[in-house]
């Protein structure tokens, strides 16, 4: 047996000498006992503390035990603490009626017995025990729901994080090619389905190996990156763009058909064209080269084949000189190349 505090009972009698009876039969270790010698000494002390059982005391000056029960009833704070009444007059039926109207949950006639008092009492502290302990469990439980509600979330948004990461290439933030791979083949069948277009724009950095060979793999990647911030910047907020390879690039323009893909594309190569490079040794402008081919215009099987038409225009611009786009299927004079797409879709 500890001496820690685990329940408060609360005597009321007007009579000091009835209280210290009472206090001598009940005292056990954990248990607190506060003696009230009114009705409003008693209405005090219950808005005050937590009593686990009010013994009380009916008959008193002033204001009596049921007056001061009904008046605990009325409150919410004090309405379901446990009054066992204590009497010495009156064992009549109605009288013993009238306190538990009052909402008392036992009645004790004095004289009293210790022995009755004591297992009473008893009975009511191991209700209040166990009652705490409920409610103690429940607002763990509650804690732990909470905190485990908590943590699902941060969960949830690391995983987020995580697979939004694991999508974006580091050096540039673009997406990375295995997001392009999640999504191509799907947006090819949903152009093909709804009847939209869909083009796609092959981008390539001009002579970059010279560019890391003069100036360092350093300031390679600023160029990296500041070409990635051109295509951002040129493209809506509908359009994906991608780190493809090491300094190729991939665009996927939605709902856009060759026509509107040749003028971005010819924005975004005029755009990198004019945009400087610079750290804090190197200053340096440098070109792209563009493939662009469509659906609708090109007809491939499918979203890989899109890509190998964007490849091969990227190739020829290349081979005519670089810094500039080539569209598939079409010569330098702007003549649609004798090249038909083996594949056929409604356009
Ligand atoms: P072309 O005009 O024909 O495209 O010539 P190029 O030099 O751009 O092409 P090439 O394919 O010969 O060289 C690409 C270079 O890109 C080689 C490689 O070192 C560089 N590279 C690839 N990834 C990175 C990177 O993450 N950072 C840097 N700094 N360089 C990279
Ligand atoms: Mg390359
Ligand atoms: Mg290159």
């Amino acid at each position: 047996m500890t001496d820690e505090i685990t329940a408060r009972i609360l005597l009321v009698d007007d009579r000091e000498q009835n209280l210290f009876a009472l206090e001598k039969i009940l005292e056990r270790p954990g248990l607190e006992i506060m003696k009230a010698g009114s009705g409003n000494e008693a209405l005090a002390l219950v808005l005050e503390f937590d009593f686990a059982l009010i013994l009380l005391d009916v008959q008193m000056p002033d204001m009596d035990g049921f007056e001061t029960a009904e008046l605990m009833r009325g409150d919410e704070k004090t309405k379901h603490i446990p009054i066992i009444f204590v009497t010495a007059i009156n064992k009549e039926q109605g009288f013993v009626f009238k306190g538990y109207e009052s909402g008392a949950v036992d009645y004790l006639s004095k004289p009293l017995d210790p022995h009755t008092i004591e297992s009473k009492v008893s009975v009511f502290l191991d209700l209040y025990t166990q009652r705490k302990l409920l409610l103690d469990t429940t607002k763990k439980l509650k804690r732990t729901i909470d905190e485990l509600k908590a943590s699902q979330k941060t969960i949830k948004e690391q995983n987020a994080l995580l697979k939004e990461t694991s999508l974006r290439d580091e050096l540039t933030g673009l997406y990375n090619r295995r997001y392009m791979n999640e999504i191509l083949e799907k947006e090819f069948s949903r152009a093909i389905r709804y009847k939209t277009d869909l083009s796609c724009l092959l981008l390539d950095i001009d002579f970059f190996k010279n560019i890391n060979d003069t100036y360092g793999h350093t300031f390679g990647d600023v160029v990296l990156r500041g070409i990635s911030d051109c295509l951002r910047n040129n493209i809506r907020m509908t359009d994906v763009s991608f780190r493809y390879g090491g300094e190729e690039f991939m665009i996927l323009l939605f709902n856009t058909g060759i026509e509107g893909a040749g003028i971005v594309a010819e924005k975004i190569r005029s755009t990198c064209e004019s945009t400087i490079h610079q750290d804090d040794t190197n200053s340096k402008t440098i070109t792209i080269s563009i493939g662009v081919a469509s659906v609708k215009q090109h007809q491939p099987a499918d979203g890989k084949e899109l890509i190998v038409f964007a490849d091969r225009a990227l190739y020829r611009a290349k081979e005519e000189g670089r810094n500039r786009i080539s569209i598939y299927g079409e010569e330098k004079s702007g003549e649609i190349k004798n090249e038909k797409p083996t594949s056929t879709h409604p356009s």
